[in-house]
């Protein structure tokens, strides 16, 4: 059976009345909430960007120590360049054993803390820049003694009460 001709239009209208409406629903709706939208974009990249910042956070925290050991090395090696200190330098690799091998004990008071690299000989005076110059040392013996000779300097530490008269 087939739709007459008139059948066929009032279906076609039919459809268009249809559509336009729902259409123009849409669009309310739309309109509507837009705010809303906006609000969520806006949650929506903050908590990116939370996530974001937590990702970075949770990086950092596992490659602090490598990084800030890294830069420590670096720093060394400029030090070395500066007083044109001989030696086959001192790689991250070594670093990390001498720093391993310290159990972190300062290798000059043998107090727990956070290790620092100190050249046992000073490279002012002369000393290399090279592993076997290289000492794991907390940040306190290495401000104190700075370029001190490391025998003069422990026994310029050493109270008088502790040095043992003969
Ligand atoms: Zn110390």
């Amino acid at each position: 059976m087939s739709l007459t001709a008139r059948e066929r239009e009032s279906q076609a209208r039919y459809y268009r009345a249809h559509r336009e409406e729902k259409l123009e629903r849409s669009r309310r709706y739309r309109e509507a909430h837009r705010e809303e939208r906006r609000e969520q974009g806006k949650r929506h990249y903050a908590l990116n960007r939370e996530e974001k910042l937590e990702r970075c956070r949770q990086y950092r925290e596992a490659h602090l120590d490598e990084q800030r050991e890294r830069v420590r090395v670096g720093s060394s090696a400029r030090h070395a360049r500066r007083f044109h200190a001989p030696g086959a330098g001192l790689s991250y690799e070594q670093w990390l054993e001498i720093l391993h091998a310290a159990l972190g004990l300062c290798a000059y008071c043998g107090e727990r803390g956070r290790l620092g690299i100190d050249h046992i000989v000073p490279l002012s005076k002369g000393g290399e820049h090279d592993a076997s110059n290289v000492a794991a040392t907390c940040l306190r013996c290495n401000r104190s003694k700075k370029d001190r000779d490391l025998l003069m300097w422990m026994a310029q530490r050493m109270r008088p009460r502790d040095v043992v008269r003969g």
